[in-house]
């Protein structure tokens, strides 16, 4: 007997991925410039010279087996004290190598921490809107996901109801900024907020209530927008790191995890991470693409174009009436549906072959994501089309 859980995670496709497919199925039909797809958050900014640089660099000058082979489960330790110096400079942290665990990009470094605390029963806290994977991802170790609903005036952290459903059996937090889907990057009022809740509940409780940071989107902000690195401002804190979107490598699954150096326990929480690892199978990220990142460890592709498409896009759509926060990172937009059902108003998008996501899969009803890490002359092409949909809505 199969585990019905899997086969139905496995059979049914995510929405994103659904709309997508759709996409390439009516680009055969009709042409890919008349399908305006904003359903998926693939980077379409080329990764910078410096990666193939690097690639070329390390396949002439070193050894193959060595760059083909193992490394540490946790990665090898030259690539970790590499990203340590980095991190430390940029962020006024102080990591050694001993602090970094490798992984197979950002959906695995969730992974390893959810495994890595979770014992059945155990709840786990986000805020919508979020990352819908974290759903399964916590189920997939036993674990509860328990959503905080959407603040939306501004997408920061809708703290009443926090303070409501965070327990005894809390184990976690985890919280996404800048945010897919809302763009949104919280402040560091709202992380100060935060962290003083989780400092006065975890000593209520008598045990820690971790803070997971899930940040495949820290260096895209815009407009001079700091985001919080946060385990400066909490101690028992997993940063949840991938070069999927910063360097445009998603396809290359690599990232890491980095255990704060002030985690209570300390050795045993690095432990636990290698040992989530382990269970996962998540050892000994890629060695090449290890050696890589290591290499291009300040570098990100060119985020300007992000930046230009957001505000094309953003001014484009208030002035036709669109109601939406702005964002300061990531690259997705998340407007108010002109009605509420968010997923009619898809469908309705979809009849002009403009391919929206519904916020319902975000946890936050009553708007659509769209993800602009597409060719601006998309973005241009598609603005008359929201228009007309807006005016479907007026007439
Ligand atoms: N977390 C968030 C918020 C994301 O948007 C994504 C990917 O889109 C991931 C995690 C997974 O990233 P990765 O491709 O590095 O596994």
């Amino acid at each position: 007997m199969l585990s019905q859980k899997m086969v139905e995670l496995g059979s049914k496709k995510s929405t994103i991925r659904e709309i997508f497919e759709f996409g390439k199925k009516r680009a055969e039909i009709v042409g890919k410039e008349k399908v305006y797809d904003f359903s998926i958050g693939n980077p379409n900014v080329p990764a910078p010279v410096s990666v193939k640089s690097a690639i070329l660099d390390i396949l002439e000058n070193e050894n193959p087996t060595s760059i083909h082979g193992y490394t540490s489960a946790q990665g090898d330790d030259n690539v970790r004290s590499t990203l340590a110096e980095s991190i430390n400079k940029r962020f006024g942290t102080k990591f050694t190598k001993a602090n970094l665990y490798m992984t197979v990009g950002a959906a695995a470094s969730i992974n390893i921490c959810f495994k890595a605390l979770a014992n059945e029963g155990d709840e786990f806290i986000t805020f919508a809107p979020f990352f819908p994977e974290y759903k399964c991802f916590v189920e997939g170790v036993g674990g509860k996901l328990v959503i905080v609903s959407a603040k939306i005036e501004d997408f920061q952290i809708n703290f009443d109801e926090f303070e409501k459903k965070i327990n005894d059996k809390t184990k976690a937090v985890i919280v996404n900024s800048p945010n897919n889907p809302s763009g949104v990057v919280y402040s560091e009022e709202t992380i100060l907020k935060l962290v003083a809740i989780l400092e006065q509940k975890s000593i209520e409780y008598g045990h820690a209530i971790y803070l997971i940071s899930d940040e495949p989107y820290r260096e895209i902000a815009y407009d001079g927008t700091d985001v919080p690195y946060l385990t400066k401002y909490y101690k028992n804190t997993f940063v949840c790191y991938s070069y999927s979107k910063s360097l445009s490598l998603p396809g290359e699954r690599i990232g890491y995890i980095v255990v704060s150096n002030e985690m209570e326990h300390f050795t045993d929480a690095y432990a636990a991470i290698c040992g989530g690892g382990r269970v996962l199978g998540f050892v000994n990220a890629p060695s090449l693409f290890q050696k890589v990142v290591a290499k291009c460890s300040d570098e990100t592709a060119d985020i300007s174009i992000y930046e230009k498409n957001r505000n094309l896009l953003y001014e484009g759509l208030i002035k036709m009436g669109y109601k939406c926060v702005k964002p300061q990172g990531a690259f997705y937009l998340f407007p108010q549906s002109l009605e509420p059902d968010a997923k009619a108003f898809c469908e309705k998008a979809k009849e002009y072959d403009l391919l929206l996501v519904s916020g319902d899969d975000f946890g936050c009803p009553g708007h659509v994501r769209i993800s602009y890490c597409v060719q601006t002359e998309q973005i241009i092409n598609a603005l008359p089309i929201f228009e007309k949909l807006a005016k479907d809505y007026k007439a």
